[in-house]
């Protein structure tokens, strides 16, 4: 009875998720976002080609802002180990937002 129970609240979280965040939109607008940065990390200013070295950051956290996930605006190239900076801490990710937005706001970018 238990276990049930837990396999409905894991298909539902599964299937709410699923809802909220878009996978083939995020991947659209990661995407966009890189390529818009030239596959150059903000941060340590270095070239990738390959892909998986280069993730699209967003800086206002999608979790808690869902409804600008998708703005090119609120998001920013950073490679791996980039990444991990800013989600070190909330205090972090606060603290490097408007270095990140003065950036992208000079961008006049369509949505993805
Ligand atoms: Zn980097």
């Amino acid at each position: 009875m238990k276990l049930t129970k837990l396999i409905m609240l894991v298909l539902l979280l599964v299937f709410c998720c699923g809802f909220e965040f878009n996978s083939y939109q995020l991947s659209k607008w990661s995407k966009a976002v890189r390529a818009r940065d030239n596959n150059n990390c903000f941060m340590c200013d270095r070239v990738f080609d390959g892909p998986g070295e280069l993730e699209a950051h967003h800086i206002m956290p999608k979790s808690k802002y869902p409804t600008i996930c998708y703005e090119m605006w609120n998001g920013i190239t950073l490679c791996d180990p980039c990444h991990l900076i800013p989600h070190k801490s909330k205090l972090n990710h606060k603290k490097y937002a408007p270095m990140f937005l003065a950036y992208t706001l000079t961008f006049e970018g369509p949505l993805p």
